[in-house]
């Protein structure tokens, strides 16, 4: 034992070659054991980039040469060991040239995983993509307390490209290792542990009396069991793939996104077989790169990178008021108070600020929130009856029932009320500011804050500007909308904003589709299958026809002629109280019949399918144009950011403009649409501006 200490000491390594100059790691030794803290200068959040790895090449080598004890991989940022893989630099490669990229970056991830000395990857927070596969490149993974681990590439429509496909099905049950990688979904800190993804499970106080167990070999990991073993063989995996397809196909469907399939093709052919499969990584890799889909995804990336920058800096907004328990309220209540704001909630009635209490109970168990965090969470909300947090709120949501009249009277009560230099914002989404902002207390503090149902969920938040409004307000309410980690998009007042506005004729117009008695299976299927989240029938119902109703009422005052008529018996089944989902019945009946789920077999060269699909989906790129034209939004990228960000309009597609832009006729195929249906159909003028 001595022997092997004296040959490890600092004074033993003196002749080694010195480390290497690097830049995006910071080497650490004590007692012969090297850190390598991963520390990407200029930025709070590391990613995996050409540069990390080639100095991260030479740093093995060095560790090699000197016979270190042990190479432990940490990161600096409090924010997560890596957000993934460095997406700027294979945004636009060739496949050569993507081959030659991951070619040297398996190199040295396998140069990793072959070093004599035991390897520790440290991990804490979010450890994503190519971070979590130098992770499994290591023989140990210490997570801290919070680890979020998982491979979110499918989102991309790529799947993991250094190693992730063989490492992780390798490490772990490989279905769960599929289903993590398929969905795109982290795996969470115990979850993690469970599956055996991490050795240890520590607070980060402990992270060194762990590493020290894990270089002596004294971590006890989870063993996988029988069923992952009999997974090694062919007739087994391909048993699994073909369920995984099936379950693949409802949420990505292959004509649209080929990655799920490419990596479960990887995984039943070359499963049992670790060399085989990178090989096969990687040029699958390559290739769904060039995919139309990837390149589109790969966009959405950029453009929700683009709103996030958007926001701007701090808003210095601390306390928020919102004023409506309802469904909106409630969820931008505790949303706010989960991201650090100290939130009051106002309702006239009891029952909504209970509910809305327990709403936020709930929301923190699905978010995996800490129980201290999410105490804190609960603290900082507080339910306010009599609205003391009126007086002393940096900013008031008003999120009311939507009458113009009840809106107007909440203003008025605001007057005098609120402190100096506070803002009012309404969470309005079919009312216009312009006959709004008369009543608020200040009109230059006064602005929309469009919220998306639900809150959690949907990333986007139109702050809507009006001409009375000072340009500070918009700037900071952005601020806030970012610090909420939302994305913000500055829009104009206008009939429905930007999204209502253009997501609308697509409501309207199944509504139009069902008085033509059309069959509204067929009318949500024919969505589906262009690859909207969900068919515009059941969007409806989930909306709640009474506020589809509002809208199109609201859109149909400003826009008379673009809007499909919206038909009696709608009016009707609202006032019948067959409001939706909510209602149990809607267009459909809730209870028992039940809403497609996917577009079913592909209907490819079905002629009638794709002119429904026109009349539905063209409309809207119609209404995108429009919103350009009138400079709803300021550009056609915020726009179809908007539209992905605020509807989950077909990403894979790259939003509205993005399509038309790719597919090239949508004038021409308008202009028929409005021969055969009408003048609603009429391609705006703005497409000449478009081309
Ligand atoms: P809701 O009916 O669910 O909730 C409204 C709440 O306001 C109720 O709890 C009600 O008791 C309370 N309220 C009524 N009068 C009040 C008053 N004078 N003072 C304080 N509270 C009062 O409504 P919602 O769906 O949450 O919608 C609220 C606003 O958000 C509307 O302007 C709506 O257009 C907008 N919005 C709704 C959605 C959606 O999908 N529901 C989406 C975006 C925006």
């Amino acid at each position: 034992m001595t022997d092997v200490m004296d040959e490890i000491t600092p004074d033993s390594m003196t002749d080694a070659p010195r480390p290497p100059e690097v830049t995006t790691w910071r080497r650490e030794e004590i007692d012969g054991v090297v850190t390598l803290w991963l520390d990407v200068p200029g930025t709070g959040t590391n990613v995996i980039s050409d540069t990390v790895l080639r100095e991260l090449d030479g740093l093995i080598d060095h560790a090699a040469a000197a016979q270190a004890r042990a190479l432990v991989l940490r990161s600096a940022k409090p924010s997560g060991f890596a957000a993934g893989a460095d997406i700027d630099a294979f945004a636009g490669l060739d496949r050569d040239a993507a081959l030659t990229l991951l070619h040297q970056g398996h190199a040295v991830l396998d140069k990793l995983a072959a070093l004599r000395c035991p390897t520790v990857a440290v991990i804490h927070g979010n450890t994503l993509g190519g971070g979590l596969e130098l992770a499994l490149a290591c023989d140990h993974r210490i997570g801290l307390d919070g680890v979020k681990a998982g491979f979110p590439e499918v989102q991309l429509g790529l799947h993991p490209g250094l190693g992730g496909t063989f490492r992780l099905t390798g490490l772990i049950d490989p279905v769960e290792a599929m289903q993590a990688m398929l969905t795109g979904k982290s795996i969470h800190d115990k979850k993690a542990k469970r599956l055996g993804l991490i050795d240890a499970l520590v607070p980060e106080r402990h992270a060194d009396a762990a590493i020290e167990a894990a270089i002596a070999g004294r971590l006890e990991r989870t063993e996988r069991d029988l069923k992952a073993s009999a997974l090694r063989t062919a007739p087994a995996r391909s048993i699994a793939a073909t369920r995984m397809r099936q379950e693949a196909e409802k949420s990505a469907p292959l004509q649209h996104y080929p990655a799920p399939t490419a990596l479960i093709n990887l995984w039943q052919d070359h499963g049992g077989d670790p060399d085989a499969m990178q090989k096969a990584e990687i040029a699958s890799f390559a290739e769904l790169l060039q995919s139309a889909a990837a390149q589109n995804l790969i966009r959405v990336f950029f453009l929700r990178r683009s709103l996030k920058s958007g926001a701007g800096e701090t808003s210095g907004i601390a306390h928020v008021h919102v004023i409506g328990a309802g469904a909106m309220g409630a969820e931008i209540a505790a949303w706010s108070a989960l991201r650090g704001k100290r939130v009051t909630l106002e309702d006239v009635a009891l029952e909504p600020l209970g509910q809305a209490v327990r709403n936020a109970v709930d929301l923190y168990k699905r978010k995996h929130l800490k129980s201290i965090d999410a105490r804190d969470a609960l603290d900082r909300m507080m339910p306010d009856p009599t609205g003391l947090g009126r007086a002393r709120a940096d900013l008031v949501i008003e999120a009311a029932p939507e009458k113009a009249d009840l809106k107007e009277k909440i203003f008025a009560s605001l007057v005098d009320t609120m402190k100096d230099g506070a803002i009012l914002a309404t969470n309005t989404s079919s009312l216009r500011l312009q006959s709004l902002y008369d009543a608020a207390p200040d009109p230059a503090r006064f602005a929309g804050l469009h919220f998306f149902n639900p809150v959690s969920k949907m990333p986007l938040v139109e702050v809507v500007a009006h001409e009375a409004v000072a340009q500070a307000t918009l700037e900071r309410l952005a601020a806030f909308v970012g610090e909420l980690d939302r994305l913000p998009v500055q829009v104009r007042d206008y009939p429905g904003f930007a999204v209502n506005r253009i997501l609308a004729p697509y409501l309207m117009e199944a509504m139009t589709m069902l008085d033509e008695g059309m069959d509204k299976h067929e009318i949500d299927r024919a969505a589906l299958a262009f690859g909207m989240p969900m068919g515009p029938v059941t969007l409806a119902d989930q909306v709640g026809l009474n506020i589809c109703l509002e809208v199109a009422r609201s859109l149909q005052n400003g826009l008379e002629d673009a809007m499909p008529k919206v038909p009696e018996w709608l009016a009707e089944k609202v006032e019948k109280g067959e409001t939706g989902k909510k209602a149990g019945k809607g267009l459909y009946d809730w209870q028992g019949d039940t809403p497609p789920q996917s577009a079913g077999p592909a209907r490819q060269g079905d002629d009638v399918a794709m002119r429904l699909t026109d009349r539905l989906i063209l409309p809207m790129c119609n209404a995108a144009v429009e919103c350009l034209r009138e400079r709803v939004v300021a550009t056609a990228d915020e726009l179809d950011a908007a539209m992905i960000f605020g509807t989950g309009w077909a990403p894979f597609r790259g939003g509205p403009i993005q399509y038309a832009r790719q597919r090239g006729d949508v004038p021409q195929a308008l202009e028929a649409l409005a021969r055969q249906h009408g003048a609603r159909f009429t391609p705006d003028a703005g497409w000449s501006d478009l081309a």
